[in-house]
């Protein structure tokens, strides 16, 4: 599972995702509520990215991107993909195997970030639409770990 986890942390870099993209984003919409080191930000986004459901999403997600950006996939199919087609949900859908693991907090963090996109998640809508890259699946990955990453912190912060 470690050889998987570090292939799609490596493909997340490779389409433009740092994990301190992410932890930056998860520190700034945290900070209303408490002050967090960057290492329990970190610590938090590994252990939601260390989960095999997430590995799968983040490696699918990705996958599906890539093979839409090269238009190897049918072409009624290619164009919802790389246009972000509005209707077509199927985005979020997948990313919500990620924030379904991390109980309420992640799903309602996960509807604020898709609408303001703070951090790198604005700069992957921005590409997107601009017609460079495709990241359709992308940017709700990163959201859906941000906000699982969240939800897992108030969960702990409230057990002490
Ligand atoms: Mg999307």
């Amino acid at each position: 599972m470690e050889d998987l986890k570090n292939l799609a942390i490596k493909k997340l870099n490779e389409r433009g995702v740092t994990l301190d993209d992410i932890t930056n984003i998860l520190k700034n919409i945290q900070g209303g509520y408490r002050e967090l080191s960057d290492k329990e930000c970190m610590d938090s986004i590994l252990y939601v990215v260390s989960k095999r459901e997430a590995i799968y999403t983040i490696l699918t997600g990705i996958a599906l991107d890539e093979a839409a950006e090269k238009g190897l996939l049918d072409e009624e199919i290619n164009n919802l993909i790389t246009s972000d087609n509005g209707l077509y949900g199927i985005d979020e859908i997948l990313a919500l195997s990620i924030v379904n693991m991390n109980g309420s907090i992640a799903l309602t963090n996960f509807g604020h970030l898709d609408k303001v996109k703070p951090g790198v998640i604005g700069k992957l809508d921005k590409e997107g639409k601009e017609g460079s890259r495709c990241h359709t699946f992308l940017d709700d990955i990163v959201c859906a770990i941000v906000s699982s990453a969240a939800s897992r912190i108030a969960h702990n912060i409230e057990k002490k």
